[in-house]
């Protein structure tokens, strides 16, 4: 915690204030930012796949929730992925979606 309080007193900016934020920063310390777009747009995935995550990442996918969202007409709300009976959500798919984590378990033993 150097460089915003020393001897007592606040360290102000250029023009004479307190900068709550430039000490916030301060206090945190720097930490290297990792932007989402990196993570997704990166040349180790296909075209059609860096696609579908991002569409996740915005929650935009097409599922079952956002097409109620959206007025379609939905038949089946339930997730067609797995055997339990609850709503195909971009977090069910990502998260609690058992076929998925069947999924997840498969690529981590692979890798
Ligand atoms: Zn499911």
């Amino acid at each position: 915690m150097q460089g915003w309080y020393s001897q007592g007193r606040y360290n102000l900016t250029s023009n004479g204030t307190y900068s709550i934020t430039r000490s916030y920063l301060v206090i945190i310390g720097h930490r290297p930012q990792m932007r989402t777009a990196d993570l997704v747009w990166t040349a180790m995935a296909i075209p059609k796949h860096r696609f579908m995550v991002w569409l996740a990442i915005q929650g935009r996918l097409l599922t079952q929730e956002r097409k109620q969202k959206l007025h379609i007409q939905v038949d089946d709300t339930d997730c067609f992925l797995c055997e339990e009976k609850v709503m195909e959500t971009n977090v069910h798919l990502f998260e609690t979606c058992k076929w998925t984590e069947i999924v997840w378990q498969g690529i981590t033993q692979w890798t």
